[in-house]
C-alpha cells in the first residue's frame, strides 16, 4: 500500500525545507490522531508528512468546505485558503464550512473560524485578494499540492495551467447536478493534465452553473472529500492516486466508473509543443486577478453587447451600483444609480421582472449586485462583465473613470 518514488518524498519538507527525522508528535496530537496513524502503511512517519505538508485549497464552497475540514482534521501542516466571496443563505445547503448566523461574512473568515476549532494545530494561510494571475504560477510552488474547489471554467482552467507551470499535482473535483467527477493530475510524474482531458475551454454561457442546474450538497461532500483524500495520499506517500484517471460518480444510481485519461502529446498545456507558457489573465475570460477565483464569470454581458442592446431600442435598465461621487464623472445612458450599500433598501424601485444589467467600476459589486437581485426574485439581471472600465475601452473611449 505504501507508495514509492520520488514524487513523495520530494513533496515533504518541514519549516526548514527538508524531513525533520526528530519530529516528535505531542501528547495532544498522538490522541487526536491515533485512529488513523494506526492505519496500516501510515504510522507517525505517514503522520510526519501529513504535518509537514503544504496545501492549497481554492474555494470554500461545496467542495473546499468538506475538502479543508478533512485536511486540517487529519493534521496537515499548513492549509492555504483562498476565496473572496462572501457567505450567503443560499450557500448553506452544502458549504458546511459556514453557518447561519455567519450569512454576510468572507467566506474566508468563516472557513478561518472553523478549521481553526477543528484543529488548533494545523496552521491557516488566508489568501483572500490582490494575487495576480501572473503571479499564481509562484504561489502555487510554494504549496506541495493544489486542491481545485472552484465552480467556474476560466479558473479551473487557469489553476490547471498554473499547476503545470508551477510542476505541482492537482487535486481535481467537479459536480454538475447529480454527477461528480475527480481526478489527480500531477506534471511531475508524466501523468496527464486536465487539459489532456478537456483541451479547450467551453464557450462562457455553454455550461449551465450551480445556479442553474442545481447541486446537492451530500455529492459536494462526496466529491470535496475524494479530492481531500487524493491529496492526503500524495502528502503521506499511503495508497495509490487517481493518476491518469478520471472518476466519475453518478450520484442517483450511485455508480462509480473509472476512464482512463491518456496523455495528449499536443496538449495545448503540458506537452512539449505547448503553447501556454505562463498565466495570462485576458486568456482566462478576462480574469484580471484571481481575486476572482471564487467568481465565476458567468451571466454576464459584454460592453459591446450592451452597446449593441441599446442602438437597437432594447436597453434593459442599467443599475449603476457605485458610489455616488464614482458617478460623477460619468454613468451610462439613461442609468439609474443605486449604490450597493443601498441596494437592500430601494429594490421596490425596479419592477422583478424588468431586464436589468448592473454595472460598477470593474465589475465586482456588480456582480454581487447580481446575486443579492436574483435571490430576491429578479428574474433577467445580467452583469457588465469589467465594469465600465471595459465600457470606457470597448465602446466609449472619451468617457472617465476613477
Ligand atoms: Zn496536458
Amino acid at each position: 500500500m505504501l507508495l514509492t518514488g520520488a514524487a513523495v518524498v520530494t513533496c515533504i519538507r518541514d519549516p526548514e525545507g527538508r524531513m525533520n527525522e526528530e519530529a516528535t508528535l505531542s501528547a495532544d496530537e498522538l490522541t487526536r490522531y491515533h485512529r488513523q496513524m494506526i492505519l496500516p502503511g501510515l504510522g507517525r512517519e505517514g503522520q510526519l508528512r501529513i504535518r509537514a505538508a503544504r496545501v492549497l485549497v481554492i474555494g470554500m464552497g461545496g467542495l473546499g468546505s468538506p475538502a479543508a475540514m478533512y485536511l486540517a482534521a487529519a493534521g496537515l501542516g499548513t492549509l492555504g485558503l483562498a476565496d473572496f466571496d462572501k457567505v450567503e443563505l443560499h450557500n448553506l445547503h452544502r458549504q458546511i464550512l459556514h453557518d447561519t448566523p455567519r450569512c454576510g461574512m468572507a467566506k474566508l473568515d468563516s472557513a478561518l473560524r472553523s478549521l481553526s476549532a477543528i484543529n488548533p494545530h494545523c496552521r491557516l494561510v488566508p489568501h483572500s485578494q490582490g494575487i495576480r494571475a501572473e503571479d499564481l504560477p509562484g504561489l502555487f510552488a510554494d504549496y506541495d499540492v493544489i486542491v481545485d474547489c472552484t465552480d467556474n471554467f476560466p479558473t479551473r482552467y487557469m489553476v490547471s495551467d498554473a499547476c503545470v507551470l508551477a510542476r505541482r499535482p492537482l487535486a481535481y473535483g467537479s459536480i454538475f447536478q447529480y454527477e461528480g467527477q475527480a481526478s489527480f493530475f500531477d506534471p511531475a510524474q508524466d501523468a496527464p493534465c486536465y487539459r489532456c482531458l478537456f483541451p479547450e475551454m467551453p464557450e462562457p454561457g455553454s455550461v449551465p452553473n450551480c445556479a442553474q442546474a442545481g447541486v446537492i450538497g451530500a455529492l459536494c461532500g462526496i466529491i470535496g472529500s475524494i479530492q481531500a483524500m487524493e491529496a492526503l495520499k500524495f502528502v503521506s506517500g499511503v495508497g495509490e492516486n487517481l493518476l491518469g484517471r478520471l472518476l466519475v460518480v453518478d450520484a442517483a444510481t450511485m455508480a462509480f466508473r473509472t476512464l482512463n485519461i491518456k496523455r495528449d502529446l499536443n496538449c495545448p498545456s503540458c506537452s512539449h509543443n505547448a503553447r501556454i507558457r505562463s498565466i495570462i489573465a485576458q486568456e482566462y475570460d478576462g480574469a484580471a486577478h484571481c481575486q476572482n477565483l471564487d467568481m465565476a464569470r458567468r451571466d454576464e454581458i459584454s460592453a459591446a453587447d450592451l452597446q449593441g442592446l441599446i442602438e437597437t431600442g432594447h436597453s434593459p435598465l442599467l443599475l449603476d451600483v457605485r458610489d455616488p461621487d464614482e458617478c460623477r464623472l460619468g454613468m451610462l445612458p439613461g442609468a439609474l444609480n443605486i449604490p450597493l450599500y443601498e441596494l437592500a433598501g430601494r429594490l421596490d424601485e425596479m419592477e422583478q421582472s424588468m431586464p436589468v444589467v448592473t454595472y460598477c467600476h470593474s465589475g465586482l459589486r456588480s456582480m454581487r449586485a447580481l446575486k443579492f437581485m436574483r435571490e430576491r426574485g429578479f428574474k433577467s439581471v445580467l452583469n457588465l462583465r469589467g465594469g465600465i472600465l471595459a465600457w470606457i475601452r470597448e465602446v466609449d473611449p472619451t468617457m472617465k473613470a476613477f
